[in-house]
């Protein structure tokens, strides 16, 4: 059926299916290797790209593919490239778009490792990079050089929840014929379309929200246009960061749940946050929902909904944040975020603890920072389990 006209919500379950010999009503996992061509004309027109047979997994599979069309039609984009995971699409996207000598500008609050594979990998191939606070345009345009190539954002940030603006990054890059890539991981193209919003690329860790089941990890990328989607899916070809057909199937089936899931995690959300904002050990608390962020009415106009994540200040620091990881019993003590089961963690002992004070205070990771992600139980649950926590710090 063709979904590019209709709703969010039809597309989330109709988008990219193909009607398989068998009339299945899901995708097929086509768990193959290898395509048998039917004569050897067969294999020379898909090898010239005269047929769109199919050839090898890593160079397209029909389970694959329709999770790519279902995502691109999401995100609104010409088309998808799945990958292995979320860091596969992102260095599968430097490689497309970067060489020697040219310079990206990313985010100081990036995900970790986006910046780390810049700084100790692609700088050994003579790439650049400079990592600003991107909700403040005027770093942004202070760090543009002649040789910059990309401007790259993640909104919110993580976990500092800061919002950087969307269409004011994307006329700065249309003004220095930048490349703006967006990574979407924390929103979903349920809550925010950058391509519609002006950015070029849009990328996704689909472990998080799109899967939604913390079962797989895998990444995904959707681009605006014909041109860098060719480009994009050659490096992950050729790279070999492509996604297994299994991998596929199970986030279309995650996938067509995601309205549901983030409209029931953010009500949540929005009820954990009033409870913690009022709470005598809680210190501050940041989520874009609350009137108290500073960018909430910035997350209003490019956001549909304030999403389930957040990150709040223990006045007792460090060791509170240690105590209250030992003493909450519902959320999972993990990393990771956006799936049906609420998740709790203390960056400045687990995910940041090998990062310099300097970097983490400069990234506004602070020694005192929880950050918390809202998943779909009973909302008196998670806060019942919030509170005997915080009752013991
Ligand atoms: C988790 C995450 C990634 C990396 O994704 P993986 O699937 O773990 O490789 C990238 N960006 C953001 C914002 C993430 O949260």
């Amino acid at each position: 059926m063709k979904t590019d006209n209709k709703g969010f919500n039809t597309k989330l379950i109709h988008a990219g299916a193909f009607d398989d010999p068998y009339g299945s009503a899901a995708v097929p996992i086509y768990q193959t290797s290898t395509f048998k061509f039917k004569s050897a004309q067969h294999g020379a027109d898909c090898f010239s790209g005269k047929s769109d047979g199919y050839i090898y997994t890593r160079i397209g599979n029909p389970t694959i593919r329709a999770f790519e069309q279902n995502i691109a039609q999401l995100e609104n984009g010409y088309d998808g490239v799945a990958t292995s995971s979320g860091m596969g699409a992102i260095t599968t996207v430097y490689m497309a778009l970067l060489g020697a000598g040219s310079h990206i500008i990313s985010s100081d609050a990036v995900y970790g490792p986006a910046r780390g594979v810049l700084e100790q990998d692609f700088s050994r191939f003579g790439v650049e990079a400079s990592f600003v606070n991107t909700s403040k345009l005027e770093q942004i345009q202070a760090a543009i050089k002649p040789n910059t190539k990309v401007l790259y954002i993640e909104t919110p940030a993580n976990p500092t929840m800061e919002i950087t603006d969307i269409v004011a990054c994307a006329k700065i890059a249309r003004d220095h014929k930048l490349i703006l890539v967006v990574d979407n991981t924390f929103c979903s193209p349920y809550l925010q379309k950058p391509l519609d919003l002006g950015a070029n690329v849009v990328l996704h860790s689909i472990t998080k929200f799109i899967n939604g089941h913390a079962d797989i990890v895998g990444g995904v990328i959707v681009t605006k246009e014909a041109e860098l989607y060719k480009k994009i899916r050659h490096s992950m070809v050729y790279m070999g960061c492509n996604m297994d057909p299994t991998q596929s199937f199970m986030v279309l089936r995650g996938v067509r749940t995601l309205a549901l899931r983030i409209d029931r995690a953010q009500e949540n959300a929005l009820k954990v946050a009033d409870f913690l904002q009022n709470h005598p050990k809680v210190a501050w608390i940041r989520f874009p929902g609350l009137k108290s962020h500073p960018q909430h009415e910035l997350a209003k106009t490019q956001m549909k909904g304030f999403g389930s994540m957040m990150s709040f200040g223990l006045k007792g620091g460090y060791e509170a944040g240690k105590k209250l990881m030992d003493n909450v019993h519902l959320a999972l003590l993990a990393v990771s975020l956006g799936g049906v089961e609420t998740l709790i963690q203390h960056p400045a002992s687990m995910t940041h603890a090998a990062v310099s004070t300097q970097d983490k205070l400069k990234a506004g990771i602070t020694d005192d920072l929880v950050r918390f992600s809202v998943g779909i139980e009973d909302v008196e649950d998670i806060i019942e389990d919030l509170s005997n926590g915080l009752d013991k710090v």
